[in-house]
């Protein structure tokens, strides 16, 4: 004989309204089993070429702000850039990058800085005089960063996979 009726606490819980959407929901790239995998389609513009099929997000908890909708940035394993330069220490929400001349991921965004929900960036830094200039990517809500980077006056934007949050 069984009893049919819910367990209890359970209809509560049904009706509760769902927190999907809010920002605690928030995932990092080391989140998903499959890495890469989980994350990316083929790109609607051309078929061989993946891109993300979530929003990308700031990831800092409690910030999530949007960074760049779904289906935009291109996916390219390239060679890693140093991004934290400037930075003492590496926020908690951050990943730490492998040194270059390893490769890592990256959503390419080109060649409109318009295809972002909100960016912010950080003045030019020079890493010896033989570089080319280059401009961090940050939080435009919350200055969190390096996300990525680009060339000063430059038409490609690099975020690295690891290091934006996926909703
Ligand atoms: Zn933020």
């Amino acid at each position: 004989m069984s009893d049919q009726s819910l367990p209890p606490g359970a209809l509560e819980a049904l009706q509760r309204p769902s927190n999907a959407g809010n920002r605690s929901t928030v995932r990092k790239l080391s989140d998903f089993d499959q890495g890469v995998l989980a994350v990316s389609v083929s790109h609607h513009k051309d078929l061989g070429e993946l891109t993300h099929k979530f929003d990308l997000l700031c990831p800092r908890s409690g910030c999530g702000s949007v960074i760049l909708k779904a289906g935009i940035g291109r996916w390219v394993e390239s060679e890693s850039v140093e991004l934290d330069i400037t930075e003492k220490s590496l926020h908690p929400d951050l990943q730490a990058l492998p040194a270059p001349p390893a490769t890592t991921q990256w959503w390419l965004v080109t060649p409109n800085v318009m295809d972002f929900e909100n960016i912010g960036f950080t003045r030019p830094v020079q890493q010896d005089v033989a570089a080319k200039k280059l401009k961090f990517l940050i939080c435009a809500e919350c200055d969190l960063g390096p996300l990525g980077w680009c060339e000063e006056g430059g038409k490609e934007f690099w975020l690295a996979c690891s290091r934006v949050g996926y909703r």
